[in-house]
C-alpha cells in the first residue's frame, strides 16, 4: 500500500508535509535517521504513521513535561487509546499499574529522569521496541542552546536497550550539534540517514534597528505595533518589559494586547493563547514561554525588543511568522548595551560557585552523621536560593547513579565544570547573536552560515535590510485590522474581508 493511503487511514490527511515521507521511508527501510524539520512540520507523524506500521512498540523520550502531555492529550483526543507517559506526574502505585500492562500500550512516552529508575529499565528491556525516538534531539549536545546533562546518557540507555531502530528529531541544530547528537546516541555516523530540511523560510525579511536606548526601543515598538499589519508577537526577555508594554499598548488603544510570560497562571496562559490562535488578541507581548505548540498560520509580525540569547532560539521564534507563506516581517530592535541582559540570564539559569560550595558542605556535613541519609531535598533548595532550573541541574547530577553518593567530592568537581562550560557555550552563542546583529552583510546569509548550509543567493524580493526592505510593505491596510473580538463579529468581519476581496478581482 502506499504511503499516503495510511497516511490517509490514520490521520485523514491526503499529504505529505515537506520531509514527512522522506523520514518516514527512512524508518520503514530500517535506516537510523535523524530528522532536522522546521517546527509545525509534523514530526510528530514521522514516528506515529511508523508505529501503526510497525509491530512493537514505540518509546518516545521527551525532555519537556508540558509537551510531552500536550502531544498525549492530542493522541488520545484522535481516538488512540494505546498511549502513555511515563513521568513524574504518575503516583508511584499508578506507575507500577502501567508497567505491569506495559504490553498492552503501543506509544510510551518518557522522560528522562524515568530512564535512570533501574527496574524501569528492566521493564522496557523485556519490550519489543520497534522504534526508539528521541524529540528535541539538541538537548543532547553540550553545544546544543538547550543542553540536559540527563539527555546526554541516551546512549547509554539506548545500548542497554539492545539499540533499536532510532530516530532523532529537532527542529535546529547547527552541523557540530547534529554530528554530537548522533554520536551520543552510539550511532556510527555513516549508519544514520540524515534527513534535513532547509532553515530558510523566503517569505519572512529580516529587519534589524539599531537605536540608542531603551526607551526609544519603546518609543519604536509602539510606533511599529501601530503601523504594522497583525497579528503579532513581540518576545522580551524580561517579564516585566513584557507586562509594561502590553499595558502601553492597551492604553493607548493601539490595538489588543496580552502579555504572557511563566509567572500567569496555567489557566490564563491557555487563555491567552486561545485568544490569540481565535484572532481575539492582535498581539502578545511575551516571553520566551509562548510559542512551542502554537500552530498559527497567519503571524504577519515578530519583533524582538531585547537581545534572544542565541540564533537558534531567536530562529525558532520568528519562524512562528508566516505559516501560511505569506510576507511577514522579522524586527530585532538594538540598542548599546543590549548584550548585557542575556549574559545576567546566562548565568542567572545556572547555580553559582557560592551555591555549590554551600551545598556541598551541608551535604558533606550530613555524610558524617550517623543515621543521617544525605539527601537533598527542597528544604536544601530553598535554603541555599537555588532557582528552579538551577536546582535542576543540581538533581540531574545527583541522581545520576553514576555518581555515587559517597564521593560527594567528585561530584563537586564535576557540577563546577559543567557550570564553567556551560557559561563559556551561553556566552559564545550570545557574541554570535551579537554578530548577527552588527554584521554588514545579508542577514539571510548569516544565519545560512551559521548552519553551514550552502547560500543561494536567489533574490528573495524582502530579503533583509541589508539587501534592502521596504518596511510600509507590512503595514496593515485598513480592512485588515482586526477589531472585532466576539465570535459573532468575528464572523461578520470576514464575510466582509470575502466581499472586499470578491469586490476586488
Ligand atoms: P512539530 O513537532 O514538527 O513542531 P507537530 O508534530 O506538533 O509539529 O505537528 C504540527 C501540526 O501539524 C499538528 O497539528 C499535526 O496534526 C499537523 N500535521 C502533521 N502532519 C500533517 C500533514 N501531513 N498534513 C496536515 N497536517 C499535518
Ligand atoms: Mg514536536
Amino acid at each position: 500500500m502506499e504511503l499516503e493511503t495510511h497516511l490517509k487511514k490514520y490521520f485523514g490527511f491526503p499529504s505529505f508535509k515537506t520531509g514527512q515521507k522522506e523520514v518516514i521511508t527512512s524508518i520503514l527501510a530500517g535506516q537510523h535517521t535523524l530528522a532536522m524539520l522546521p517546527t509545525g512540520t509534523g514530526k510528530s507523524l514521522c514516528y506515529q504513521l511508523p508505529t501503526y506500521l510497525l509491530q512493537g512498540q514505540t518509546l518516545i523520550i521527551s525532555p519537556l513535561l508540558s509537551l510531552m502531555q500536550d502531544q498525549v492529550e492530542q493522541m488520545k483526543r484522535l481516538g488512540e487509546k494505546r498511549v502513555i507517559a511515563l513521568n513524574s506526574f504518575l503516583s508511584v502505585s499508578e506507575r507500577n499499574d502501567v508497567l505491569r500492562h506495559i504490553n498492552d500500550y503501543k506509544f510510551i512516552f518518557i522522560s528522562p529522569e524515568m530512564l535512570w529508575v533501574p527496574f524501569i529499565i528492566k521493564v522496557l528491556q523485556q519490550l519489543t521496541i520497534s522504534l526508539f525516538v528521541v524529540d528535541e534531539a539538541h538537548c543532547i549536545s553540550q553545544w546544543g542552546y538547550d543542553f540536559r546533562p540527563d539527555y546526554s546518557k541516551l546512549g547509554e540507555i539506548r545500548k542497554k536497550l539492545n539499540s533499536p531502530l532510532t530516530l532523532a528529531l529537532t527542529a535546529t541544530a547547527t552541523k557540530k550539534v547534529r554530528e554530537d547528537i548522533v554520536h551520543s546516541l552510539g550511532i556510527d555516523a555513516n549508519e544514520i540517514t540524515k534527513i534535513e530540511s532547509t532553515i530558510d523560510r523566503p517569505n519572512i525579511a529580516f529587519h534589524i534597528e539599531r537605536l540608542n536606548a531603551y526607551h526609544e526601543k519603546q518609543h519604536r515598538t509602539i510606533e511599529l505595533v501601530s503601523a504594522l499589519q497583525k497579528p503579532g508577537i513581540i518576545y522580551f526577555s524580561s517579564k516585566k518589559a513584557a507586562d509594561q508594554m502590553a499595558a502601553l499598548l492597551m492604553e493607548k488603544g493601539i490595538c489588543k494586547a496580552m502579555a504572557y510570560h511563566g509567572s500567569l497562571e496555567p489557566t490564563t496562559r491557555v487563555l491567552i493563547q486561545q485568544q490569540f490562535i481565535h484572532n481575539q488578541l492582535d498581539v502578545v507581548c511575551a516571553t520566551s514561554a509562548f510559542g512551542m505548540g502554537i500552530n498559527k498560520e497567519n503571524i504577519r509580525f515578530i519583533i524582538h525588543f531585547h537581545l534572544p540569547m542565541q540564533v537558534e532560539s531567536y530562529l525558532q521564534e520568528i519562524g512562528r511568522a508566516g505559516r501560511d507563506g505569506l510576507p511577514s516581517v522579522a524586527i530585532l530592535l538594538y540598542a548599546p548595551g543590549d548584550e548585557h541582559l542575556p549574559l545576567q540570564l546566562a548565568e542567572a539559569e545556572l547555580p553559582s560557585e557560592q551555591q555549590i560550595d554551600w551545598l556541598f558542605n551541608k551535604l558533606t556535613e550530613q555524610s558524617k552523621q550517623v543515621d543521617v541519609r544525605v539527601e537533598l531535598n527542597q528544604e536544601l533548595s530553598k535554603q541555599g536560593g537555588f532557582s528552579e532550573i538551577q536546582w535542576r541541574i543540581i538533581k540531574e547530577f545527583i541522581k545520576n547513579p553514576d555518581n555515587e553518593m559517597s564521593n560527594l567530592e567528585l561530584i563537586q568537581t564535576s557540577i563546577q565544570k559543567f557550570v564553567r562550560e556551560r557559561l563559556q557555550v551561553k556566552i559564545g552563542n550570545i557574541f554570535q547573536m551579537r554578530r548577527f546583529v552588527h554584521a554588514d552583510t545579508c542577514r539571510r546569509e548569516f544565519i545560512f552560515d551559521y548552519f553551514e548550509e550552502e547560500f543561494v543567493h536567489n533574490k528573495i524580493p524582502s530579503c533583509c535590510d541589508i539587501c534592502g526592505v521596504n518596511l510600509s510593505a507590512y503595514q496593515a491596510t485598513s480592512h485588515t485590522l482586526l477589531r472585532e473580538t466576539t465570535e459573532e463579529n468575528w464572523k461578520d468581519y470576514l464575510a466582509k474581508i470575502l466581499i472586499n476581496s470578491e469586490l476586488s478581482k
